[in-house]
C-alpha cells in the first residue's frame, strides 16, 4: 500500500474512533482538564447536584455520590472516560443529593471519605432521612441501602500520585457542620459542594449551618488560585462565583442582624430584605424567605 494512502487510512480510522468516543459521552459530562471531568445536574431526571471525578494513574476519585439514580448515571459516564478502578468517593457533605448514592460506589469497589464531622452527621441524621426518603419514594430506593462514609479526615486529606493532586479541605461548619471542598492546585479547579452554588437561592436552613463561618469559608476559598469552579448546584463558575455567593450571603446575614437590633420580626425582615440584585442567588423569593427565617432563628438565640 502506498505510504500516503496508508497514512490517510490510519488517520480516518483514528478520527472514526475519536468520533465514536465523543458521541458516546452523555451531554452532561464535560472535561475540565486532562483526566478531570464534571457531570452537570440533570433536573429532568431529578439529578440535582453536580459531580466530578479525577482519573489518577491507577484509580479514580469521585467527588460527590449524588442520589442513587444519579450515582448510576455518574458511574455510566465514568466508564466512558476510563476503565480504571473507582477507588475513592469524596462526599462534600452528608446531604441526600450528595451522599445517598454511596452504596452504588461501594458496590463498585470504592471507599467513601469525608470529614469526621460529615461522618458523624451521616450517622446521626441520615438514618431517619433515608427512612423518610425511601418511604416517600419507594421505587427510587428499592434495593438500595444507606452507606455511611467509612473514612473521616479532620482538616485535610491529600491524594497525590505525582500526576494529579487533589486536596480535600474542611471549611465547615457553613452549609452543614462537616463541609469540605476538593481543590486541584495544578489545574486551578475547585469543587465547592454546597458552600457555593450558582443558581437561585441556597440552603442555610440546615439546623447545623453556621452563617458567619460560611462567610469565612468563602473568604478562605477566595484566597485559593481558582480558575474553574464547579459549584454544588448550578452552572460552572469561576472565582467570581465565590464573590457573588459571598455578597448574597453577607447581605442576608447583615440584614437579619440589623433587623434584630431594631427588634424586628422574621416576617418583617422577609418583606424588608431585598436580595434581588444578587444574581442568580437572590432570584428566588421563596428560598430567600426560608433562608432569612433560618438565619433569624439562628442569630436570635
Ligand atoms: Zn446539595
Amino acid at each position: 500500500m502506498p505510504r500516503v494512502l496508508f497514512a490517510s487510512l490510519f488517520l480516518a480510522l483514528l478520527a472514526g474512533a475519536f468520533l465514536r468516543e465523543a458521541s458516546s459521552q452523555s451531554n452532561f459530562t464535560q472535561p475540565l482538564a486532562p483526566d478531570v471531568y464534571w457531570r452537570a445536574a440533570d433536573r429532568d431526571k431529578r439529578i440535582i447536584a453536580n459531580a466530578g471525578w479525577v482519573v489518577f494513574r491507577d484509580y479514580v476519585l469521585v467527588i460527590d455520590a449524588n442520589y442513587p439514580w444519579g450515582a448510576r448515571a455518574i458511574l455510566d459516564d465514568i466508564r466512558k472516560t476510563t476503565s480504571k478502578p473507582i477507588r475513592y468517593v469524596f462526599d462534600t457533605h452528608y446531604h441526600a443529593d450528595h451522599a445517598f448514592g454511596n452504596s452504588l460506589f461501594v458496590d463498585a469497589g470504592a471507599t467513601i471519605v469525608c470529614t469526621e464531622e460529615c461522618v458523624a452527621e451521616s450517622r446521626k441524621k441520615n438514618v431517619p432521612a433515608w427512612e423518610k426518603a425511601s418511604a416517600s419514594s419507594p421505587a427510587d430506593y428499592q434495593g438500595q441501602r444507606l452507606e455511611h462514609p467509612q473514612v473521616g479526615f479532620r482538616d485535610k486529606l491529600v491524594f497525590d500520585d505525582g500526576q494529579h493532586r487533589v486536596e480535600l479541605l474542611r471549611l465547615g461548619p457553613g452549609h452543614t457542620r462537616g463541609d469540605a471542598v476538593a481543590y486541584l492546585p495544578k489545574e486551578k479547579i475547585l469543587f465547592t459542594g454546597d458552600l457555593c452554588v450558582n443558581f437561585a437561592g441556597n440552603n442555610v436552613a440546615d439546623p447545623d449551618a453556621d452563617p458567619d463561618n460560611w462567610l469565612r469559608a468563602l473568604d478562605a476559598m477566595s484566597q485559593m488560585d481558582v480558575g474553574r469552579l464547579i459549584p454544588g448546584h448550578g452552572a460552572q463558575g469561576s472565582a467570581e462565583t465565590l464573590r457573588g455567593q459571598r455578597a448574597y450571603l453577607a447581605a442576608m446575614i447583615h440584614g437579619v442582624r440589623a433587623g434584630l437590633e431594631k427588634g424586628l420580626t422574621a416576617d418583617q425582615l422577609v418583606s424588608q430584605i431585598d436580595l434581588s440584585a444578587h444574581k442568580p442567588w437572590g432570584q428566588d423569593a421563596t428560598r430567600n424567605a426560608g433562608s432569612i427565617r433560618a438565619i433569624y432563628a439562628k442569630l436570635k438565640r
